[in-house]
């Protein structure tokens, strides 16, 4: 079982020849509306590696909270958590150009109203194997969800992104660090205190050091990448999934990982937030 606390977005993605300088207005070849946030791409890369999962956020009122709400429930993720709040829901303006250069203004809307859990996100946290946490929500609510998940023997993985240090609360508690190459170099001074640090390491897979001094490594699946955004939050949904499952086994990180990569690299595979596989695809693979 396992609770992600965190942020959703509805990613408003247009295509565009060129990038608009200030002040101009250029026609987009195409536009699409779908969900992401990290917090709600990785409980729906969970759900289809195979996990139970519950998703503690918030989304608006406004039109897009039941394309949001849908996204979550539709791939099996407990919507029970999932508030409602006054306003808009979190958004995500990205605009691409012809060569994939991109720009991005992301809106935390209601995402910024998740400040405090209610009883019953406590309890669901107690209750779960696993806690995944990312930092698009504020910082007080990952510290007191994971502080809460290290009384009741729930394992805590944190995904810090988009980067910030990690407060000396969070940190005490955080059992399994996910970063990338630049988070790693931007926490180096962080990471000394948590037990498992694991970096992924795009076409080269994934390496974990843990603080026992083991380091293990995966290769990335061969594959033919189109597009590598959702990589990332494939990868830690379904290294949660496996984590949990292969708890007390003595080959856990080499499984977990081995499980993520296969799941990021077949991310990569497809276009869009949207591409997280499903456990029958991450077994074959
Ligand atoms: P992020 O997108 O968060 O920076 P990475 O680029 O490290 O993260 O990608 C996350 C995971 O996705 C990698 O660990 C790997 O398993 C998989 N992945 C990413 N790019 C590729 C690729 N070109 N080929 C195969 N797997 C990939």
């Amino acid at each position: 079982r396992i609770v992600v606390v965190g942020s959703v977005n509805a990613d408003l993605s247009a295509r565009v020849d060129a990038l608009p300088r200030p002040g101009a207005t250029v026609l987009a070849r195409s536009f699409d509306v779908g969900q992401g946030g990290k917090g709600a791409n990785q409980a729906i890369a969970a759900a289809r590696a195979g996990g139970t999962v519950a998703f503690v956020g918030a989304v608006g009122s406004d039109a897009f909270a039941p394309m949001l709400r849908d996204a979550l429930a539709g791939a099996g993720v407990d919507t029970r958590e999932l508030r409602t709040e006054r306003g808009p829901s979190g958004v995500a303006i990205v605009t691409v150009d012809s060569a994939g250069e991109n720009s991005i203004v992301v809106a935390a809307g209601a995402n910024s109203t998740v400040t405090t859990l209610t009883d019953s996100d406590l309890d669901l946290i107690a209750a779960a194997d696993v806690l995944v946490c990312q930092f698009e929500i504020p910082l007080p609510a990952v510290t007191a969800a994971a502080r809460h998940a290290a009384r009741h023997g729930t394992e805590v993985i944190v995904n810090p992104s988009p980067v910030q240090r990690l407060p000396d609360d969070l940190a005490a508690v955080v059992d399994v660090l996910v970063v990338n190459e630049g988070e790693e170099r931007t926490l180096r001074e962080d990471l000394g205190a948590v037990p498992h640090v694991v970096t992924t390491l795009g076409r080269s897979g994934a390496r974990a050091r843990s603080a026992d001094g083991t380091e293990t490594r995966v290769p990335a699946p061969e594959v033919t990448a189109v597009d590598t955004t959702g990589a990332g939050d494939a990868f830690t949904g379904a290294f949660g999934v496996r984590w949990a499952e292969l708890a007390g086994d003595r080959d856990r990180m080499q499984g977990a990982l081995e499980f993520g990569c296969a799941a990021g690299a077949l991310a990569t595979t497809r276009r869009g937030a949207d591409s997280a596989p499903t456990r029958a695809e991450i077994e074959a693979m």
